[in-house]
């Protein structure tokens, strides 16, 4: 339970964050809120030779609102999500998501950052991105990029960013007013990761589903964006029978492995359950 021996850094700058990752090598990582890494370093599932804490760097740090987006600092911690009027009143499926992640304890150290960056199946925060259609601004020694949440995930761990590359900030497209939303988990106690679990952001118009979408957490190798399932609910009055159908569009497309929180099949059908009460949820809120 003791991680192996590593250098520490803690520039003060973007640039110099940058180029501190870069020079070390594939030896190094980015160091935010610690709470995923140091973990797998304990483990010994991390071995990293150097790590490169952003923690000084005030530039990576709030939340704002910019044009139609809701700007989020990456080393914005979750405890911050849930306590920004800003995220309340905008983006509240952020809060209400932030709220099931773990516990106080790890709310205030982990950051908004370092969950969408981690590429963990178990991450909560990735499949609302991909929901709310956020992207993620990179930035490496080559220059600053931003990819979508929904191009990001590529495979357990495995993400869209190039070595050396970190995260600054994540932009949220702001849902209409008056969307309905809901983030439903199943787990087995607080602060454990979701058996499975779904987002719904969707708005609704004369009494028909006017959009929708759907995102997934830890019932594959990485979150998944339902559309098909979002499809089926779209024109809708979202009643029993289409909600049903669209919960089976959901499960489709899982591949959960069977581990401790339950078989495969068991974590395919709560994938199921987890949307259709949260797809029941949104439509109770939307106006
Ligand atoms: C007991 C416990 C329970 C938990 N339960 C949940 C849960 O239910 N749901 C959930 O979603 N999470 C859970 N977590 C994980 C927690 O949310 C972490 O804080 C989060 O996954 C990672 O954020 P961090 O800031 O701690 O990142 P770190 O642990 O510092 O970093 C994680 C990874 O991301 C990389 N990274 C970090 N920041 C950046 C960046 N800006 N750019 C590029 N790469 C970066 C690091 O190099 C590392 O590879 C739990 C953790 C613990 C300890």
């Amino acid at each position: 339970m003791i991680p192996g021996s590593f250098a520490y850094h803690r520039p003060k700058s973007l640039t110099e964050a940058v180029s501190l990752l870069a020079d070390l090598g594939e030896e190094a990582r980015a160091l935010a809120g610690g709470h995923s890494l140091i973990p797998m370093m304990k483990l010994r599932l991390a071995t990293p030779e150097h790590l490169v804490d952003l923690a000084a760097i005030a530039d990576l740090k709030g939340i704002r609102a910019e044009g139609g987006d809701i700007v989020i600092g990456a080393m914005t911690t979750q405890h911050e999500l849930v306590a920004s009027d800003l995220l309340s009143a905008k983006v509240p499926i952020l809060r209400e998501t932030s709220l099931v992640i773990a516990d106080p304890q790890v709310r205030y150290v982990g950051t908004l950052g370092g969950n969408v960056a981690n590429g963990d199946p178990g991450n909560d925060m990735p499949a609302v991105m991909m929901c709310l259609d956020a992207a993620y601004t990179v930035l490496g020694k080559q220059g600053e990029r931003r990819i979508s949440a929904r191009q990001f995930y590529r495979g357990a761990y495995a993400t869209a960013l190039a070595a050396g590359e970190i995260v600054t900030e994540i932009r949220v497209p702001m849902p209409a007013t008056g969307h309905g939303h809901a983030y439903e988990k199943l787990k087995r106690k607080v602060g454990d990761y979701a058996t499975a679990a779904a987002a719904v952001v969707l708005t609704m118009s004369g009494g028909k589903v006017a959009s929708c979408a759907i995102g997934l957490t830890n019932v594959a190798e990485t979150p998944l964006l339902a559309e098909e399932a979002a499809k089926i609910v779209v024109g809708s009055s979202l009643d029993a029978a289409t909600a049903k159908k669209a919960a089976a569009a959901a499960e489709a497309i899982t591949s959960p492995a069977s581990d401790s929180r339950g078989s495969a099949e068991y974590r395919t059908k709560m994938a199921g359950v987890m949307l259709s009460r949260a797809l029941a949820r949104a439509k109770s809120l939307a106006a």
